[in-house]
């Protein structure tokens, strides 16, 4: 069967590759720990199933408008402002499901077939999938370890021209959890001013930050609202992947076309689903902050388990809820790593190559799992390379 050029680069999540093989040495009775998908291991909290399940009760189960209903994006507007110190209109923000079709529909209007989009690598595969998609040409930037995982700004300035119509930024980011320092962003901002490029600032791990630190967003920057979409959503900070709920907030002219894409694609997000992220936002917010706080305890028991390795070199990021150990010093690449901590450790973690070429020499592994299984890993992982080492 033959399929059209637009579709032809694309290819699976790796975390689903990865899964399926565990599962397969898991039906073959091997017990695995999983640190692969990137997904919080919390169910969705109390109040907020309650609401959805309510809603779905009394009869909100209809289209609501694309761009989704006035109240979940005035609650939005609200709260996503409020978080970064800005003033948003409900009519910048586009809801969608999940914060993925606010990463796709916005590409889709802002990127001419053969215009640059610079992004970075390692980083969340959708990007390059989208930016295809689009036509796009897609212009990887690698990331410096030593600095947050930020890009490697040298290699940001050769690469930026006239040429470059969209920047996409990922802080904290999957699969590094670095969060971008103020200082780059100011950089990048001004790079924006001077060639006129959008940027795409996918912040949908920027409330599961850790040391009490707040994420800065380039969008708060003199005159960078108007050229910059937030993306960010429910999946990550409630608990929520499976409800599907995200949005994106731009300029309203953006967000009108925005809206007219989702009116032919998906037609609407489902409208208990949007009651429930009222919920979300409106509810109490202590359970986001004890989940927060658990995080940052994993974070630690990781990094100090892995660095305690010797070979292993592992970073402390600040935010998401991974961490990307070096592990060059092996003289492997990082897909044989990532195979053999699995057949020989049973641990199931990501190599840093499916995040992109700049990613090899690393593993992705995720602390969405309790302490127990953390520390398990780490001592399993620590007896199979000290047999190869
Ligand atoms: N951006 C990043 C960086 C992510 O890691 C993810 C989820 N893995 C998404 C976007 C997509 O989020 P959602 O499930 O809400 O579409």
């Amino acid at each position: 069967m033959s399929f059209t050029y637009r579709t032809r680069h694309l290819v699976p999540e790796g975390a689903y590759q990865v899964l399926a093989r565990a599962q397969e040495m898991e039906a073959a009775g091997r017990e695995i720990v999983h640190l692969e998908i990137g997904q919080p291991d919390y169910d969705t909290y109390e109040n907020i199933k309650d609401a959805g399940m309510r809603a779905i009760a009394n009869g909100q189960t209809r289209y609501t408008p694309p761009a989704g209903m006035k109240r979940l994006r005035e609650a939005i507007a609200l709260q996503a402002g409020r978080q970064r110190g800005l003033e948003f209109d409900s009519r910048q923000v586009v809801v969608g499901p999940g914060a993925k079709p606010n990463l796709f529909f916005p590409t889709l209007a802002l990127v001419e077939p053969g215009d640059e989009v610079i992004y970075p690598n390692p980083g969340f595969p959708t990007y390059e999938a989208m930016i295809r998609l689009a036509g796009g040409k897609p212009v990887p930037v690698p990331l410096r370890e030593q600095s947050h995982f930020s890009f490697d700004l040298e290699v940001f300035h050769e690469l930026v021209s006239d040429r470059t119509r969209l920047v996409i930024l990922n802080s904290p980011s999957n699969p590094t959890g670095g969060v971008i320092p103020l200082a780059d962003l100011e950089e990048i901002a001004q790079a924006a001013q001077e060639y006129g490029f959008w940027v795409m600032s996918d912040e949908i791990y920027s409330r599961l930050v850790y040391d009490g630190l707040n994420v800065p967003t380039i969008a708060a920057l003199p005159g960078m609202m108007e050229r910059t979409v937030i993306v960010d959503g429910f999946s990550k900070t409630y608990s929520m992947t499976g409800w599907r709920l995200g949005y994106g907030i731009m300029p309203q002219e953006l967000a009108q076309v925005v809206e007219l894409l989702l009116t032919h694609s998906v037609g609407s997000t489902a409208h208990f689903t949007q009651l429930a992220g009222v919920e979300a936002l409106e509810g109490p917010q202590d359970q986001v902050a004890r989940v927060v706080e658990e995080y940052q305890r994993r974070r630690d028991v990781l990094v100090e388990g892995l660095n305690a390795i010797q070979g292993i070199v592992c970073q402390r990021p600040q935010g998401a809820f991974y961490v990307f150990p070096n592990i060059r010093t092996f003289g492997l690449s990082s897909s044989a790593m990532a195979d053999l901590l699995l057949d020989k450790a049973g641990v199931a973690v990501l190599p840093g190559s499916s995040f992109g070429e700049y990613g090899d020499g690393y593993l992705r592994l995720t602390y969405s799992n309790s302490i127990v299984n953390l520390q398990k890993a780490v001592q399993q992982i620590r007896e199979a390379l000290s047999q190869i080492s």
